[in-house]
């Protein structure tokens, strides 16, 4: 049935297949661009990543006239604010971010700070606070298949002193391109692709059953689904599978693009909480939460998630279970999947193997029930809920 109204806003032109990065000096050339400052992290540099970009570029206008690479995971405010300073100096008149969404995020947080004028991205922490400015253009080149940060119109960015990952959420967000080429997730090890991966797979399941969910982003979270069934196990036993890097990388940009309408739910705002506090990977924290919030919900979207079955497993298993049953039936595909990837490369099953510990859960639960992403999932949470989650994940 069709919401008596709703939005769908998605403008980023996506450049997807192996060499796609060839014609990223045309699109920028299309956008004004000519300086851009490349964000990306040390690691990234040492495993050759720029160097694959610096040879797209040759024989172009475009110049990086900046490179900045001091981006822990999850970045922070400061270094946000400090990659503003580097901009300035540099003359820079554009942004390139290749990374997974720590750099995405820095880089979606450094746009608004020169977009706004601002050196303090601080100002801008919320919902819809970023007003039209200066527009810089912007291409993010992902090297995780999981965030989908290239299509979504959030920055997570964290707060150190606070212990708390800040949402930034406005439409200025949204890069202009989103280029996928595989050569750029070959070396992401088996470990991270699948946390990463798993990230996708969440990404489109809480935006199925947001409150908020609508044809078209069902339409990408179903997709996005597909892909990840199919390629997400081959990317993790072979990382130079050009046809499932691929695959990967178009399921990521499609989950995104579903939750930046639908947005996420509890798994998300309980994650947001356990990488704060315990400093877990971000796709880690979902994979591990994910069965568990399904559980959770299950009473108020079991025909929704016995829709899913289909897409999770294929026609097989959907024909074969009683509709009445589809939707515990979808939970347990989601552990065996998780199951089979903790097998082929340790993906972490529960929170202990992450190293968080029971005398930390309270206060993990108290920071996710004030965690935006839990305004939409299809089911109320309380502390209670939520610690009992915790204690089961754990
Ligand atoms: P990440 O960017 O932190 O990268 C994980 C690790 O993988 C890093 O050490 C990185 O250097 C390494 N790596 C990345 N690409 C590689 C490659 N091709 N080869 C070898 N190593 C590589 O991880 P992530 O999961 O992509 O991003 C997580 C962050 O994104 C979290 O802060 C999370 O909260 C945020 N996030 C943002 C959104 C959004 O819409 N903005 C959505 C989900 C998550």
């Amino acid at each position: 049935m069709l919401p008596r109204y709703y939005e769908f806003y998605n403008p980023v032109k996506v450049l997807s297949g192996d060499h796609a990065l060839e014609n990223l000096p045309y699109e920028m050339a299309h956008l004004s661009a000519s300086r851009p400052i490349l964000l990306t992290n040390q690691q990234l540099v040492e495993v050759g990543l720029t160097r694959i970009l610096e040879s797209a570029l040759r024989g172009s206008e475009l110049v990086i006239a900046a490179q900045f690479t001091e981006i822990p995971p999850d970045s922070s405010v400061h270094v946000v604010n400090a990659a503003g300073r580097v901009f300035r100096e540099a003359g820079c008149d554009s942004i390139i971010a290749l990374g997974g969404g720590s750099v995405i995020d820095t880089a979606k947080g450094l746009r608004v700070l020169i977009g706004q004028e601002t050196d303090d991205i601080m100002q801008y922490m919320g919902a819809d606070i970023v007003k039209p400015a200066r527009r810089v253009p912007f291409a993010v080149i992902p090297t995780t298949a999981g965030t989908g940060s290239e299509a979504t119109l959030v920055a997570v960015i964290a707060h150190p002193e606070r212990q708390v990952k800040m949402e930034f959420v406005s439409h200025h967000l949204l890069p202009d391109l989103a280029v996928l080429d595989p050569r750029l997730t070959r070396s992401l090890p088996p470990r991270i692709t699948a946390s990463t991966g798993m990230d996708a797979l969440v990404h489109a399941i809480e935006s199925y059953t947001s409150v908020q969910r609508n044809p078209l982003s069902d339409a990408y979270a179903w997709a996005a689904i597909e892909l990840i069934r199919d390629h997400l196990p081959r990317a993790v036993a072979n990382g130079h599978d050009t046809e499932a890097r691929l695959a990967m990388a178009n399921a990521a940009l499609m989950a995104g693009a579903a939750f930046s309408n639908a947005m996420v739910g509890l798994v998300h705002a309980i994650g947001h909480a356990v990488g704060a506090i315990c400093r877990v990977a971000h796709g880690d924290a979902m994979a591990i939460l994910l069965p568990h919030v399904m559980e959770y919900n299950l009473d108020l979207v079991h025909e929704r998630y016995g829709r899913l079955l289909l897409a999770l497993a294929g026609p097989e298993l959907y024909a074969a279970t009683p509709a009445p049953e589809r939707g515990q039936q979808a939970i347990a595909v989601v552990r065996a999947f998780s199951q089979r990837l903790h097998e082929a490369c340790g993906l972490p099953l529960r929170l202990r193997d992450v190293g968080v510990t029971d005398d930390v859960l309270p206060a993990i639960a108290r920071t996710a029930i004030n965690d935006g992403a839990l305004l939409l999932n299809p089911k109320e949470a309380g502390l209670d809920d939520v610690l009992q989650i915790l204690r089961q994940a754990l």
